[in-house]
């Protein structure tokens, strides 16, 4: 209870952490504790034990070994806050390879294998609609837009056109998100042959809008965005030239924005430079307010990725 009351001072900002498995048995694996309580500790593998621990405190730790149900029960009591007209923001935050796409769409994006977050908010918020259906009558869109080198650019619609005012597609039922996710999902490969591995290096944000009408003729209205971010990686400035080095500074851009915005809204100053990028820009009116936000920050338990999981570490402290 105090947990929640700490929660409410802080404006709804949240972050958990999820470290994936470890795919590489040759190197060392940095992780030392995982409590209950949301802390971790890590090893600096070039360090010996005492002087290389660093100690990290988050409002959820999720291990390698947690389930896709696992991470959803603790972030279903925030989807569900949908249906009541809070505005919700779900990010995934890593580097390349740490997880994310697997926490937000799962193993395959139109499979129902391991299915991750979105498919499973949507399957509670159809379950909670159809159970309110008597004193409350909700429509569900979905919109799927992608943002690369700072333009947006719809995912699902048949032809991959670019679009601004992204198609919104009604979605009644599960098949109909599975359907989507996979045309997403389709769509992003197609881009990829273009520029080797592109979806790693733009943002995908799926929309849900809510629209309830219940019997005495009151409307509601609000969004679900989840958002499954850019690789965080540093790219080493001295390898990279042209496109992939103007990729790698919208990136650095971006997601530097996102930070400064959740740490103005944590610290509840009185300018939130939501302008100084397309995705604080776009997902303006759900970032603040009476708007909840959860931030999971991907990691890799693996020795070799240790500086790109101190940094991602760093910016979830920063956020929370
Ligand atoms: P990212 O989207 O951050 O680049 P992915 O989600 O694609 O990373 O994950 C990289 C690889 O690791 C994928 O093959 C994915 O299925 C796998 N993976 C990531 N997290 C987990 C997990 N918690 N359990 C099992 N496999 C995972
Ligand atoms: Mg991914």
């Amino acid at each position: 209870k105090l947990y929640n009351m700490v929660q409410d001072l802080k404006g709804n900002i949240r972050v958990y952490c999820r470290i994936r498995p470890a795919f590489n048995a040759e190197t060392k694996n940095v992780i030392d504790y995982i409590g209950d309580d949301g802390s971790l500790v890590i090893l600096d593998p070039s360090k010996p034990r005492k002087e290389g621990r660093k100690v990290f405190q988050f409002n959820r730790m999720f291990g390698p070994i947690a389930t896709q149900d696992e991470v959803f029960k603790d972030t279903q009591p925030l989807i569900r806050s949908v249906m009541d007209g809070y505005n919700v923001c779900i990010f995934a935050y890593g580097q390349t390879g740490s997880g994310k796409t697997h926490t937000m769409s799962g193993p395959s994006e139109g499979s129902i294998k391991d299915v991750g977050i979105n498919y499973l908010a949507l399957e509670d918020l159809f379950e909670i609609s159809s159970r309110r259906k008597d004193i409350i009558n909700y429509d569900i869109h979905v919109q799927m837009v992608e943002i690369y080198n700072e333009q947006i650019r719809s995912c699902a619609s048949e032809n991959g056109l670019s679009l601004p005012d992204a198609t919104m597609h009604s979605v009644k039922s599960t098949a109909d998100v599975l359907h989507l996710m996979k045309l997403g999902g389709v769509n992003r490969v197609v881009s990829s042959t273009a520029i080797n591995n592109r979806s790693s290096r733009s943002h995908s944000v799926v929309t849900v809008h809510i629209h309830g009408k219940d019997i005495s003729g009151n409307i509601l209205r609000s969004c679900l965005h989840l958002v499954d971010l850019a690789g965080s990686e540093r790219v080493d400035k001295s390898e990279v030239t042209g496109d992939r080095l103007k990729e790698a500074q919208y990136i650095n851009k971006s997601l530097s924005c996102l930070g400064d915005v959740i740490t103005a809204l944590a610290q509840k100053n009185s300018h939130i430079p939501y302008r100084n990028s397309k995705l604080t820009h776009l997902l303006q009116d759900s970032l603040g307010g009476h708007a909840k936000t959860l931030m999971f920050a991907h990691v890799s338990p693996e020795g070799d990725s240790f500086g790109e999981t101190v940094g991602t570490l760093k910016f979830a402290q920063r956020v929370s």
